[in-house]
């Protein structure tokens, strides 16, 4: 296939914008970009997609996310509202994964599939809970990600907080779908699995050494890290140690690991962490919506952590995180000199790109040779001019998620001219109305009977 008439945005390093251009993709690679008219002469033959003068770019990769948690939108939580994060974690979210079926898992994951190929979204880390349909809830998600054709790393979150059978169930899912991608390579390569756990304060010793012993060679683990101070009080009462001296001590933390939020560590650990050559995901929206804090984003950069940007089940619309982000540590520090653009262009771009290419074993998240053809069309028409130097700020003042018209992974389209290829948005819409009603009737029953 030959992409036409595209002004390309390749974020490599450093990054080039190139005007009429051509792309050319050959299973479901990036073969060769080149000037259109020259392209054109020498692949006369191609199928071609135009993309009419609009910005093509590679998709957006979202580090950390919970498909799991889409039918929270709009739900009316009982009694007085949650003052911190346990109790977010008690009235909202512990009662709301409780009442997921299997198949409000698959609906869920669908529904954030299309908000995500809608708005330029290629890639995405989940993070999964079901208490109540544990086994095979990877298989459903899964499912939902080959149909809809993007790319997506799935793994289950261990916890004691449901007790131990509950706790090995998720250890089983865990290592059963890890072994589950390796042999079948299911979604041509376009799945991946980490080992999942919930988060230092609801898991014990003896779960966590059961995890690390579990967990296949290699793999890495996708788990929450001192997102809430009350994280950390956990685990210094239960262990004496801080959460990363905790993890590190268990051997949670290796270069395939990925460690969400971390907002209330300390030098120490942050030491550890880039020691450790883990990720760690930045997720500000969320961050202030839970009022946990801001984590010290621009010091673990210093200190050479690669740390990457996710949406922690907030929209897909990547460019809105890039925003908050950019934003959230001028207000926290009232220092307008905070967070640039090219610190917000690190995460999101580059660093998101790295975890990307490591998790998926091939390039992805950058428009060159060999590359994963995972690309987006932006129909942005600036009225000031585009270097390949000022576009972090056309991205984070100019660029809408509504501006994606086209959505393509591994050379498939997925959506062209704004309409959906792989997925009936409005099928899928109706049918996770009707399941979602029966998931709030579970979620209110569980919170009249104090079942958190
Ligand atoms: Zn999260």
């Amino acid at each position: 296939m030959l992409i036409t008439h595209a002004n390309l945005i390749t974020w490599e390093s450093p990054n080039r914008i190139l005007e009429d251009q051509a792309v050319l993709i050959e299973n479901g690679l990036i073969k060769e970009l080149g000037g259109m008219a020259d392209m054109a002469a020498r692949h006369p033959a191609e199928e071609r997609l135009d993309a009419r003068g609009q910005y093509v770019m590679p998709g957006n990769i979202c580090a950390h996310t919970h498909f799991y948690g889409a039918f929270a939108r709009g739900m009316a939580i009982p009694g007085p509202a949650a003052a911190n994060f346990p109790e977010i974690l008690e009235k909202l979210w512990w009662p709301l994964d409780k009442s997921l079926s299997n198949e409000d898992v698959f609906y869920s994951a669908l529904v954030c599939l299309v908000d995500a190929i809608r708005h330029g979204t290629t890639t995405l880390i989940d993070h999964h809970a079901s208490p109540f349909a544990i086994p095979g809830s990877l298989d459903e998600i899964a499912a939902a990600v080959d149909m809809a054709g993007v790319r997506a790393a799935l793994c289950y979150e261990v916890t004691d907080r449901d007790g131990p059978e509950k706790a090995l169930a998720g250890i089983k899912e865990n290592v059963r779908f890890i072994e589950r991608v390796k042999r079948d390579k299911p979604a041509g390569g376009r799945l991946a699995a980490h080992f999942g756990l919930h988060a230092s304060l609801s898991l014990s010793e003896e779960t966590l050494a059961a995890c690390r012993q579990a967990a296949p060679e290699g793999t890495g683990f996708h788990i929450h890290v001192a997102e809430d101070i009350s994280d950390e009080y956990d685990s210094l009462a239960k262990c004496g140690q801080r959460v990363v001296d905790r993890l590190a001590r268990h051997q949670l933390l290796n270069a395939n690991s990925i460690v969400a939020h971390a907002v209330h560590v300390d030098g120490r650990e942050m030491a550890l962490l880039a020691e450790s050559g883990c990720r760690v995901t930045h997720q500000p929206r969320s961050n202030m919506n839970n009022a946990v804090g801001v984590a010290q984003v621009e010091s673990m950069l210093r200190l050479g952590i690669p740390v990457c940007l996710g949406n922690d089940g907030f929209s897909n619309a990547m460019w809105e995180e890039w925003k908050a982000a950019y934003l959230v540590h001028k207000l926290w520090n009232r220092d307008p000199r905070r967070m640039g653009g090219y610190d917000v262009t690190r995460l999101a771009v580059d660093n998101n790109a790295a975890l990307a290419s490591s998790v998926f074993g091939s390039p992805v998240g950058v428009l060159a040779a060999g590359a994963q053809a995972d690309l987006i069309f932006v129909d942005y028409h600036p009225y000031t001019p585009l270097t390949a130097g000022n576009l972090p700020w056309h991205i984070l003042f100019g660029f809408h998620e509504s501006m994606v018209t086209a959505t393509i992974v591994s050379g498939k389209v997925l959506m062209y001219d704004r309409e959906l290829k792989t997925l009936d948005e409005e099928a899928i819409a109706r049918k996770a109305r009707q399941l979602s009603v029966q998931t709030w009737e579970r979620y209110n029953r569980r919170m009249e009977q104090n079942l958190s």
